[in-house]
């Protein structure tokens, strides 16, 4: 049993179908559906739920270009329906895959907007999808049980747009979340982009109140009389909510990681090819050295920077 770990977030593939800029370096465009290493997560996800993962969310890259989630879903389904089943998806493909994802048993989604204006869609992910992804937020409130909204507000790009995106959630009566823009490969050196959820927090005319949190998810969640939803701050940079942590993260190429922020990690799937002892050494070992030290800006440890579209958002 690896105690507190009960949380995995695989990153099913790398490609995506949007470029946004500060998650991914420019690149073609690449939408084709992936099928790899289907067996090994499966295999990933057996073991890792024996040893007592208990929540399972499938990211990327763009999760829902992966051909065999609805598959995906199903064998973790079957493997305990108690597994709690999540994505975070920026809804692109959702007007046509979100039924088939319920269907198969998806639990939650959490979608990706960081603006409500076309042309400045456009210009941060460098897609003309603006459409897709407001009738896949939409068809995906039809169908998948709970719907959540994540917004990384930027400097000098979309810091203008939390009250408006606010109103957006609350339209749809959907929760949203602000998560504060984490360093990476791409813009460590860019902090001044950066705007804590502190700040963002007293732009907004709402009279907040905290509500009860689960300790162990990352957002604070506060409620107002104006509105009918809950507004969820995410707040790595400014706040560690590392103490409270039950996290381990998958690769595409079967890298486990303890920590978005650690470069510690081994292959779970060469492992597993091994055998099913020696890959549960491996994962007690990880989780035994896991660092919990918050993001490398606010500790001044510069020697590993994620990238959010190899390791999962
Ligand atoms: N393609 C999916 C999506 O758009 O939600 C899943 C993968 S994407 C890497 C997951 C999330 O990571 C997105 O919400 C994205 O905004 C966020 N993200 C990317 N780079 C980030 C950074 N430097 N700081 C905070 N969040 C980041």
């Amino acid at each position: 049993m690896i105690n507190r770990i009960k949380y995995l977030r695989i990153s099913l593939l790398n490609s995506c179908n949007l470029n946004c800029f500060y998650c991914r370096p420019p690149q073609q465009e690449n939408d084709t559906y992936v099928t790899k290493n289907y067996d090994n997560f499966q295999n990933s996800i057996k073991l890792l739920h024996t040893l007592g993962v208990e929540k399972i969310r499938f990211t990327g890259g763009e999760p829902t270009l992966y051909k065999q989630l609805p598959e995906l879903i199903q064998f973790v389904k079957k493997t305990n329906p108690d597994i709690h089943t999540a994505m975070t998806s920026n809804a692109i493909l959702l007007k046509k895959k979100a039924k088939t994802f319920a269907d198969a048993g998806l639990d939650s989604v959490n979608i990706s907007i960081d603006t409500l204006d076309e042309n400045r869609f456009c210009s941060v992910t460098g897609r003309n999808k603006y459409k897709d992804m407001i009738d896949g937020i939409k068809e995906s409130i039809k169908y998948i049980p709970k719907v959540k909204l994540n917004t990384v507000l930027i400097r000098g790009t979309n810091d203008d747009e939390a009250h408006d995106l606010i109103q957006f959630a609350n339209k749809l009566k959907v929760d949203i979340r602000f998560i504060e823009f984490m360093p990476t490969k791409l813009n460590s050196e860019n902090s001044d982009q950066y705007i804590s959820g502190d700040e963002i927090k007293a732009s907004l005319p709402y009279d907040f109140k905290p509500i009860k949190n689960d300790p162990s998810t990352a957002a604070r969640y506060e409620t107002s009389s104006d509105l009918d939803i809950n507004v969820g701050f995410i707040n790595p940079v400014s706040h560690s909510f590392c103490a409270m942590c039950n996290r381990i993260r998958l690769t595409s190429d079967g890298r486990l990681y303890g920590c978005l922020f650690s470069g510690e990690s081994f292959n779970l799937f060469d492992a597993l090819a091994k055998g099913y002892d020696v890959a549960t050494n491996e994962v007690h070992q990880l989780v035994a050295n896991k660092q919990y030290k918050g993001c490398s800006r606010k500790t001044g440890d510069s020697a590993f920077f994620p990238s959010f579209v190899n390791m999962g958002g």
